[in-house]
């Protein structure tokens, strides 16, 4: 369900996409609080008003998640930051960041503008809400559930927690006092996991106590909080490592390439079962016609693979498989991950000039991290 995202509208110039999970989500705030909140707090209403108060209160909610997302978007495109969208997904939303900030500064007012503008929505809210009372109770009802939600978004996410909003301040001090980004995201990343450990201890002690609901939303959210810790800081170290680094550094030369006319057959029992590569770029009179991969010859009937040919199978070179020996090598790490194909062509116009593959970018990385150079 994670990473089906759905691109709704342009503000600012920046992608609002949602994620599969919020739509489930959504249904299940405007269910939650039609059907227990509202009652609760406000009796005798009909039935629809509840209904509605709660698709009000989840589009509210929605939106003051857009608007928290924005402001960190906002702040960060003045710093000259390139934000690659919003996102909102199960626990929330993420603005996404092409890059680390420039420096510890940027990164401070980046992280505080979201839970700054959350408060100020909800101080808005507030006071909407206190004259919504004298017009209608459903009105006053939602505005006030939305004031409250709003101050609860600022707090949650000014827990020092990193990479939520409040663990980001921490990581611009700690960066500003030792100047080394890579420690203070070590150093943040570390208690965001702890904060993460803590709630899923919390969350399982509140199961045994009998608040099922209630303590496996803390483990879900302990959970999430420790793996999102772990995996920024990975970026991080990843980021920083191949900085600068060209795919031509990590690219083996004179790979191991299939004749057009060869059969699937001779492919699979001279090429795949030999060398167990999952991708074999295909070479015909010195040109570059594309690759082959297991993935292709599993989509043929077994029973064909003596008479179909690679030329007839091949797939053509596209951003997906190719790239060209310029590109950084951060770059076509991301194209690996998007794509699963851990193997690409380097070329230069049809040419084929080398293979990069994930296991020589991690190697790389492995001795890297192993001398520890900053
Ligand atoms: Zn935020």
């Amino acid at each position: 369900m994670f990473g089906k995202q759905i691109t709704l509208f342009k503000l600012f110039g920046f992608e609002v996409r949602i994620d599969l999970s919020w739509l489930v989500l959504g249904f299940l705030i405007t269910w939650s609080l039609a059907k227990g909140i509202f009652p609760g707090y406000y009796k005798d209403f009909p039935e629809a008003t509840y209904w509605w108060m709660g698709v009000a209160g989840a589009l509210g909610l929605f939106g003051s998640i857009v608007f928290h997302e924005l402001a960190h978007s906002l702040v960060a495109k003045r710093f000259g930051v390139t934000m690659k969208g919003i996102t909102l997904f199960i626990f929330g939303g993420v603005a996404e960041m092409e890059d680390e900030p420039p420096g510890p500064k940027a990164e401070f007012f980046m992280a505080i503008a979201g839970p700054l503008s959350s408060v100020l929505l909800g101080l808005i809210l507030h006071a909407a809400s206190s004259r919504g009372e004298n017009v209608s109770m459903p009105l006053y009802g939602v505005l006030s559930y939305l004031a409250v939600i709003n101050f609860i978004l600022a707090g949650f996410n000014l827990l020092p927690a990193y990479p939520l909003d409040g663990g980001r301040v921490l990581r611009s001090i700690l960066w500003k006092w030792k100047k080394n980004l890579r420690w203070a995201t070590h150093r943040a990343s570390q208690i965001g996991s702890g904060f993460g450990i803590a709630l899923i201890f919390f969350g399982a002690l509140n199961v045994l106590r009998g608040d099922i609901i209630g303590g496996i939303w803390q483990v879900m959210i302990g959970f999430f909080l420790r793996n999102a810790a772990q995996s920024s800081y990975q970026q991080v170290l990843i980021r920083k490592s191949l900085e600068g680094e060209k795919v031509e550094r990590f690219m083996k030369k004179d790979p191991v390439t299939a004749p057009a006319s060869l059969s699937l057959q001779e492919l699979v029992e001279n090429y795949i079962y030999t060398y167990h590569y999952k991708m074999y770029p295909v070479v015909e009179k010195g040109k570059l016609l594309g690759c082959i991969t297991t993935r292709q010859v599993k989509e043929v009937p077994r029973e064909q693979w003596q008479q179909r040919t690679v030329g007839e199978s091949v797939s053509g070179c596209s951003p997906e498989n190719t790239v060209g020996p310029g590109m950084d090598a951060l770059k076509a790490l991301s194209i690996m991950s998007r794509t699963g194909n851990s193997r690409l062509m380097v070329a230069d116009a049809d040419q084929l000039i080398g293979i990069i593959s994930l296991k020589d970018i991690m190697g790389f990385l492995s001795v890297k991290f192993d001398i520890g150079e900053d």
